[in-house]
This record gives C-alpha cells, sequence and structure tokens, in this order.
C-alpha cells in the first residue's frame, strides 16, 4: 500500500506501533514489523544497557525496518541516543521535548526522525526543526498527552492543512474503521498503543492486558496535568490523586502521591490498584488479547474492505 509514510520508513503498511513505557519491548516490535507494518521499542522504562540489549534482539527477530521511541525527558536520553547511532536503529520516534535539541544530530547518522505532538503549534515547531514527520496525537491517546485536550478529528485535520511534511494520526485509532477516518482526515498513516498493549507478544503484565481487554466507556481520565497529562485507568492509584485534589494539593504533594515507579508497578509488575495504568479512551473498544501479525493483518483487511465499500457508495 503507497503512502507517504509507508514509503519514508520502507514498510508495507502505514501501520505504526507506539513506542509504551513496559509495553512494547523487542518482541512486540519485531512482531509488527514481520508483519509489514513499524514496530517501535519504548525506550522511556530501559536503563541504557536494558535498550542496547532490546535493539541488538530485535535485529535478530527481523530484517525490516523498526524504530525506537525517545521521551526526551528520560533522564539518560544521551546514552539512549548514542545506541541508537551505534546500532544503526532506521527510525527514531521522539516525544515529550524540544525536537531542535537531537534530529539533526540524529539525522546526520542517517536515522529518520518523527517528532510526537498535541498542537498545530508544536506541530509547526517540529516541521522547522526539519523532522521527516509529526505523529498528531489526541486527547483520546494513552499515557502522557496534551494539555489542551485537542481530539483527534479535530487536531489531525489542522496539523494536516499546517504541514507539508507526512502526518501520523494517533489517539484513539484501534481497527480498521478508525484507520480510515484518521486517513479521511489527511493523515498519511496511523499510529496505535492501546490495540498493541492487548497483543501476546506485548511485555505488559497479564493482569494490565486482561484489565484493558475489560476496560468500558469511560473508565479513564487525563489527569496529573500539573505534572505531566497522562491518560489512566482510574483504579486506586487514582482515587489517591483525587483525594489530593479535594484537599488542594501543591504541585510537590502531587508528586509525593505519585512517588517512584508506579507505571512500572501496574503496567509492568501487575498490581491494578497501586500502580499508574497508562491506556487510552479506545481500551473502551479493545476486547481480546491476540498475536501481534493478526492484529496488523485484521485492522489492514478491514480497512481495505472499508474503502472499497465506501467508494461504491
Ligand atoms: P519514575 O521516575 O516514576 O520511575 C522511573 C522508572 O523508569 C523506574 O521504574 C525505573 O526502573 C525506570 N528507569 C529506566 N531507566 C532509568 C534511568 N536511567 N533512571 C531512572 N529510572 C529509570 O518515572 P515513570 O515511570 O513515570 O517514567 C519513566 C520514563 O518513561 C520517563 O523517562 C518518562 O518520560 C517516560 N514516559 C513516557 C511516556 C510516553 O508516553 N512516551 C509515558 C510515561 C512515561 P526501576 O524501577 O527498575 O529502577
Amino acid at each position: 500500500m503507497s503512502s507517504r509514510v509507508a514509503d519514508l520508513f520502507g514498510v508495507k503498511y502505514p501501520l505504526i506501533q507506539a513506542g509504551m513505557i513496559w509495553c512494547s519491548g523487542w518482541r512486540l516490535a519485531a512482531s509488527v514489523s514481520n508483519a509489514g507494518g513499524l514496530g517501535i521499542i519504548g525506550s522511556g522504562s530501559m536503563y541504557p544497557d536494558v535498550l542496547r540489549d532490546q535493539v541488538r534482539m530485535c535485529k535478530v527477530a527481523t530484517d525490516r525496518p523498526f524504530g525506537v521511541n525517545l521521551p526526551m525527558l528520560y533522564p539518560d536520553i544521551e546514552a539512549h541516543i548514542a545506541t541508537l547511532i551505534a546500532e544503526k536503529v532506521p527510525i527514531a520516534f521522539t516525544s515529550a521535548g524540544n525536537p531542535t535539541q537531537w534530529t539533526a544530530q540524529l539525522q546526520s547518522h542517517g536515522i529518520k526522525v518523527v517528532h510526537v505532538v498535541s498542537s498545530v503549534k508544536f506541530a509547526l515547531k517540529a516541521e522547522a526543526a526539519g523532522v521527516d514527520a509529526v505523529v498528531a496525537e489526541g486527547f483520546e491517546a494513552g499515557g502522557h498527552n496534551g494539555r489542551e485536550e485537542t481530539t483527534t478529528m479535530v487536531l489531525v485535520p489542522m496539523v494536516c492543512d499546517a504541514l507539508r511534511i507526512p502526518v501520523i494520526a494517533a489517539g484513539g485509532i484501534s481497527d480498521g474503521r478508525s484507520m480510515l477516518a484518521a486517513m479521511a482526515l489527511g493523515a498519511d498513516g496511523v499510529q496505535m498503543g492501546s490495540r498493541f498493549v492487548c497483543s501476546e507478544e506485548s511485555s505488559a503484565h497479564i493482569n494490565f492486558k486482561q484489565r484493558v481487554a475489560q476496560a468500558g466507556e469511560g473508565e479513564t481520565i487525563l489527569t496529573l496535568k500539573e505534572i505531566t497529562p497522562v491518560r489512566v485507568i482510574r483504579n486506586g492509584f487514582y482515587q489517591q490523586v483525587q483525594k489530593a485534589y479535594g484537599e488542594h494539593a501543591s504541585t510537590e504533594q502531587l508528586k509525593a502521591v505519585l512517588g517512584r515507579a508506579r507505571a512500572k508497578r501496574g503496567m509492568f509488575e501487575g498490581d491494578l490498584e497501586e500502580g499508574e495504568l497508562e491506556i487510552g479512551q479506545v481500551s473502551g473498544r479493545v476486547n481480546e488479547i491476540l498475536p501481534a501479525a493478526r492484529i496488523v493483518a485484521d485492522i489492514m483487511n478491514e480497512y481495505e474492505e472499508l474503502r472499497t465499500s465506501l467508494c461504491r457508495k
């Protein structure tokens, strides 16, 4: 399937699996890439030696292109950048930071750079910084999120109208139906996270995968804007955050409630009450844990069938 995004990355489908802390290691990334999409290792939860090993294992498991997501507020970001360069990772998805900082250096080593944005303002800054493409991620998305609460439906056409470089839509997309809608809004490709948390190859704890598969409408919420806005499942930890808000907690007090390694506790260790469970609104539409290759094939089949039937209408 030809599209600017598939051509940019050298993959069959313009379907990207999001890099997610604790959920997307080499197994998931390689499986998605082998199925014709673009798999991404989420490096935000990996110590530098862990990322290096993950990249090496991914290279053994697939000869197709894959990427690494780099949250720029990661404490050892320079070590991660050095790993990408040394290991010749072909694609970097940068997020949560300023794209002017690393784009030119990564590109000078032949690495394609995509930056994740949640507003037109930052999309324009990313384009000016020389990135190869942007991910326009709407309010529906899981994990770290924008402050403005702009939905995918509104954000994607705005970003597409403002930019010349390829735009990848994210937030609320989980199947062929939502992929086709994003492409109709002008996107050149899509990125999905929550759908791939519920894959057999995801490194998330089975408790978390099952919780996501059971989640219904309205079970997630965007919170902790004072620290970093994040979309989570409303569980015991979220109730603690709500209690702190009710007591007019300061940012420092909110940080104390969050503590350290909450995301690991929830998503990797499977503590569904005390852990932070980062997931998108679309978890309400994800009901099954499936092999990643089957997820990719189902999405692309549904996408093609719907596109054909819409053309006939
Ligand atoms: P915390 O400060 O609460 O905990 C740090 C966690 O990261 C620990 O579990 C730790 O593992 C692990 N870790 C990996 N490498 C390092 C390192 N070099 N220094 C310290 N800790 C490390 O952070 P969070 O869990 O909230 O976030 C972790 C990272 O993930 C951040 O860089 C953040 O930017 C990123 N992130 C990205 C998101 C996205 O949407 N892309 C969403 C949320 C977070 P251990 O417990 O084994 O020590």
